[in-house]
């Protein structure tokens, strides 16, 4: 199965949808459709989140190691080192090897809601750039490596040049490629890619999409990703909050002009935070000429 640094070797634009293990089996049963009906797409790629509280953990790698094995698409597992020692990342990453897994998202993660105060400790990654290092060290180029960007800096990190050079840290300790926070601002994306050409960041942004289809969701998670509600987005959802088939609609119109708009710009493709729906990225899509 491919890394996905060698499906950039021959698409200048990849298309790529993040899923999520769901926590029931009729949760499962239902995402193994929405998977075949989303490879009708023909994603270059999925990626599978890692929750940081357990029990979804061997969810992610069945996921991922069955789209690749089912789908023939390739497929990232996330993974997070938060709650892990060293000796419990080097487990989880020869699981993923021999289950013939070779892409990873390196993230940091957050401590789970049941252990909010959790702080690391000398077996414990603090950031993400040792995690990437230590996959590096222990796997050489056996992984294709992703890492995670925010156009708008990290919620704990809101000055954007140190960010970036936080950023930089990753690439160079072995991160091929950055997938980025959701945003609804698509300056704030094209400024991060001028902060990164600035610092010689050579690798691709691929900007992270998600569709607006409950904007009153949307305001209680928002808060906890760092991402700024443009005025023109408020001006939009709010006055048809209350209706979900406008809201939807409305939602659709709004990604389609974003991602044409990022695509033109010269983003290196489009990530959907697909929530495992199927709609609205299909009906996106359709709208786009790409
Ligand atoms: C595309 C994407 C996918 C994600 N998938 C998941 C998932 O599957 N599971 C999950 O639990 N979470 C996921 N997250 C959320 C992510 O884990 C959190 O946002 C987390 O808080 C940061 O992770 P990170 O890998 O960016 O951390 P890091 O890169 O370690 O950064 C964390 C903070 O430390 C700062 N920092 C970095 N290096 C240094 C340094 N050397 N010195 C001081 N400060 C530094 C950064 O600026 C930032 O504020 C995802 C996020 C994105 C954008």
């Amino acid at each position: 199965m491919f890394k996905v640094p060698e499906i950039f070797k021959t698409k200048n634009k990849t298309l790529s949808f993040e899923l999520f293990p769901p926590k029931t089996d009729k949760g499962y049963q239902n995402l193994l459709n929405t998977i075949a009906r989303l490879c009708e797409l023909k994603p270059d790629f999925f990626s599978c989140t890692y929750g940081a509280g357990g029990g979804s953990r061997d969810k992610t790698l069945d996921i991922v190691q069955m789209i690749q094995e089912k789908h023939q698409t390739s497929a990232v597992a996330h993974l997070t080192c938060v709650c892990h020692t060293r000796n419990e990342i080097k487990s989880i990453l020869e699981n993923i090897k021999d289950r013939g897994i070779s892409n990873v998202l390196a993230l940091r993660g957050d401590p789970p809601v049941d252990n909010p105060d959790w702080t690391p400790g000398d077996e414990n990654f603090v950031f993400s750039y040792e995690l990437v290092a230590f996959i590096r060290e222990l796997f050489g180029e056996h992984f294709g490596i992703g890492v995670a960007g925010f156009p708008e800096g990290h919620i704990l990190c809101p000055d954007l040049n140190r960010d970036a050079r936080f950023l930089k840290n990753k690439i160079n300790q072995g991160a091929d490629y950055i997938i980025t926070q959701l945003f609804f601002d698509n300056q704030v994306y094209f400024d991060y890619l001028n902060r990164l050409q600035e610092l010689n960041v050579t690798a691709r942004v691929i900007p992270g999409i998600l569709p607006i289809t409950n904007y009153q969701g949307l305001l209680k998670f928002i808060h906890t990703c760092g991402t700024v509600l443009p005025q023109k987005v408020i001006d939009i959802f709010e006055p048809i909050q209350d209706d979900p088939q406008k809201t939807f609609q409305a939602g659709l119109d709004f990604a389609a002009a974003q991602c044409e708009e990022l695509l033109a710009g010269g983003a290196p493709g489009l990530h959907f935070y697909t929530l495992n729906k199927i709609e609205p990225v299909k009906s996106i899509l359709a709208q786009l000429h790409y």
